[in-house]
């Protein structure tokens, strides 16, 4: 059997329901497949998002995937000392929700089917090949397998992905790039505001850090990322240990283990080739600082679909063509991507002790009374590396 369709996105995480959606709103016909049975099920993410990020992409909140409505961050030292950034002490410059993902997804999904997309669920993509002016995909639904011509395909595969090297892209990530995660969904969560979302800095999680975000009342998604450069253990046994010591969960139970891989390393140098786009964390859309990736991957998508669709109509799928969405989401999302590289570069080089000394420094601190440029100027009197990492981002 052989589907005919204009674009072809694989994969239907947020990134690539956004770009299906945008991609058919624009006039292709597009189609949309995913291996899962489920859209969204199992998540791998702590599920915090930004409201602004949200209302950038023109999506409105609902209460059936909005579980929670933060009130600021709460940033813990290894030896205990914390730092609260909460609406009553500061006006906060992003506000957040945490999701429920296995619905957030969907609904994208079904955005995408609203405006004209057709899905094919539990349809694996198993590899392309470039045929004149199109490509041709193989998957397999059911033991049944097929080929689908499509003019474009966009590749928002996730982390691990497949699509874009099949199409010589070269999306193969360092170690020191993708960040390995554990995260369980906990029950009994004793958090002391559980409006908050809780970080810890430090050896609990080398290369990274843990997490806590609360979904209401005594739920939890309380996670750590790690890169396996800097430590022997896995994620999974450094969350244990984290569970176990943290006051906020040693008296709490998992009720689901998330493992995954974050992309941190920024984008990379090319995400186009003739006939094919790369988005979301495929193309590690991912701020490398906090490893959040559903807005910037869920922006490439909505890059992409937009001028795939363009494409399509002025019948002109090449490289060429295609690197306008590469120039336009370097501009949206790479400037902070790069920004961010430099700050976790800074983050990676604090020992446990200079973490403790830079939370002492600012845990009384009135954030709302102080300037960047104060708060940056005493961050280099207790770090003094922080003027030559940071001093050309402030
Ligand atoms: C533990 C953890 C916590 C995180 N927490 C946050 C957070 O709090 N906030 C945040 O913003 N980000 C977070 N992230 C990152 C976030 O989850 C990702 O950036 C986001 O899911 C990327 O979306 P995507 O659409 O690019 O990819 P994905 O959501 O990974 O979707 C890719 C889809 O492609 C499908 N697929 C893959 N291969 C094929 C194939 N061959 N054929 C068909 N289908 C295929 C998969 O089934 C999947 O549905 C976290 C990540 C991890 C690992």
């Amino acid at each position: 059997m052989l589907i005919e369709t204009d674009i072809l996105v694989i994969g239907a995480g947020p990134a690539g329901s956004t770009a299906a959606k945008h991609a058919a709103l624009g006039g292709a016909k597009v189609l949309m497949l995913d291996k899962k049975s489920e859209i969204g099920a199992p998540k791998r993410c702590a599920e915090g998002v930004s409201i602004g990020g949200l209302e950038s992409l023109g999506i409105e909140p609902n209460p059936r995937w909005v579980t929670k409505k933060l009130d600021g961050v709460r940033m813990v030292s290894p030896n205990g000392t914390d730092v609260w950034l909460t609406s009553d002490k500061v006006e906060l410059p992003e506000a957040g929700y945490i999701l429920e993902r296995k619905v957030f997804d969907k609904f994208m999904a079904m955005d995408a089917a609203r405006a004209g997309a057709e899905i094919r669920v539990k349809t694996l993509a198993t590899g392309l090949r470039r045929e004149d002016d199109h490509v041709i995909v193989s998957a397999e639904c059911m033991d049944e397998e097929f080929e689908i011509k499509a003019k474009i395909i966009i590749a928002a595969d996730g982390p691990e992905t497949r699509v874009a090297r099949w199409a010589g892209l070269r999306t193969a990530l360092k170690a020191k790039d993708m960040e390995s995660c554990a995260q369980f969904e906990m029950a009994g969560v004793e958090m002391e505001n559980n409006d908050v979302i809780e970080f810890y800095f430090g050896s609990v999680a080398p290369g990274g850090y843990a997490w806590i975000f609360p979904k209401g009342d005594d739920i939890a998604n309380v996670g750590l990322g790690v890169l396996t450069t800097n430590t022997d253990k896995t994620a999974y046994q450094h969350l244990l240990e984290f569970v176990e010591n943290c006051p906020a969960t040693k008296n709490a139970q998992p009720v689901e283990l998330n493992i995954g891989a974050d992309p941190v390393g920024g984008m990379p140098k090319k995400m186009v080739a003739d006939n094919v786009m790369v988005v979301g964390d495929a193309a590690s859309q991912v701020n490398p600082l906090t490893g959040g990736g559903i807005i910037s991957g869920m922006t490439g998508g909505m890059l992409a679909g937009k001028v795939a669709a363009e494409a399509i109509k002025e019948g002109d799928a090449s490289e060429k063509r295609l690197s306008e969405y590469e120039k336009v989401c370097r501009a949206e999302i790479g400037d902070s991507i790069n920004k961010y590289l430099k700050v976790k570069d800074y983050m990676m080089t604090l020992s446990d002790e200079e973490l403790d000394s830079i939370a002492d420094v600012f845990k009384d601190t009135d954030f709302e009374r102080v300037s960047t440029g104060e708060i940056v100027k005493t961050l280099i009197k207790v770090s003094p590396k922080a003027l030559l990492k940071l001093g050309k981002i402030f």
